[in-house]
């Protein structure tokens, strides 16, 4: 199966996790969900969406294997998976792990997904950041999480930030930029691009800054991947598919 499948090259070349950032290519399903589509929960055929999930594992190596995903609400909760026989770890939008062998999966059309990696200590977290997550400081709650769970410090964390709306395409009104300022201050302002009338978000940018302030290197954050409603043949996008599109997968962990 021909597959979109970014990954971080700094972690390939230092035997980092295993993990990828998938597109929409390859995969059974038709239609407004043409591709790859791995949510159960977007009105796609589930017969295909388990076939699409099927050809994954085996295409990205993980036959046989679950990836653990959760049930996403773009919330604040963050919760740690311990068994790899577990399918769904409930509901939250991030989940974290330390057992090899146990990889994690975030399903995306837009919002960001932020791959968490602690090389000594083979930690993993998937996270999922719409505005709501970025608003509530996702990202800083996983790096909160892994200190007081795990005693892993920023400055041992590496993240990548997956494929997502970007500020060439994500206009937004008030509703989104007025609770971001308020929570956010500044660090919410230079993500804000004012043009032609209308307000555009940098919802990556803004997860990168809120990863910064808090101690994980500028150098160990890594954007992988284009906008991805500037390429709907690679990625699903829910702004650029007007709300009826599937989902793309990005995975994470260390092999046991
Ligand atoms: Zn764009």
């Amino acid at each position: 199966m021909e597959l979109t499948w970014l990954k971080v090259e700094e972690w390939e070349k230092n035997g980092g996790p295993h993990h990828g950032f998938l597109g929409r290519q390859g995969g059974r399903s038709a239609g407004t969900y043409a591709g790859l589509n791995v949510s159960y929960e977007v009105g796609d055929d589930p017969a295909v969406v388990k076939d699409n999930f099927c050809d994954l594992k085996k295409a990205v190596g993980l036959h046989e294997r679950s990836i653990v995903t959760m049930k996403q609400v773009h919330g604040d909760r963050v919760i740690d998976v311990k068994d790899k026989q577990t399918k769904n770890a409930g509901e939250a939008d991030g989940i974290v792990t330390n057992q090899p062998g146990v990889f994690l999966g975030v399903m995306t059309a837009d919002c960001v997904p932020l791959l968490f990696s602690c090389a000594e200590r083979k930690v993993a977290a998937a996270v999922h950041a719409g505005w709501r997550g970025t608003a509530a400081g996702i990202a800083q709650i996983t790096l909160r999480h892994l200190r007081d769970r795990y005693a892993i410090g920023p400055l041992e964390v590496s993240v990548a930030l997956g494929p997502a709306i970007g500020p060439c395409c994500y206009e937004i009104r008030g509703d989104v930029s007025i609770p971001l300022v308020a929570k956010w201050g500044t660090l919410a302002e230079r993500c804000l691009d004012s043009r032609d009338g209308s307000e555009y978000l940098d919802l990556r940018r803004l997860n990168r800054l809120q990863l910064e302030i808090s101690g994980v290197s500028a150098g160990r954050i890594f954007d992988v991947g284009p906008c991805t409603r500037c390429s709907p043949n690679e990625f699903f996008s829910y702004r650029g598919q007007r709300g009826k599109t599937g989902h793309q997968m990005s995975f994470i962990g260390w092999p046991a």
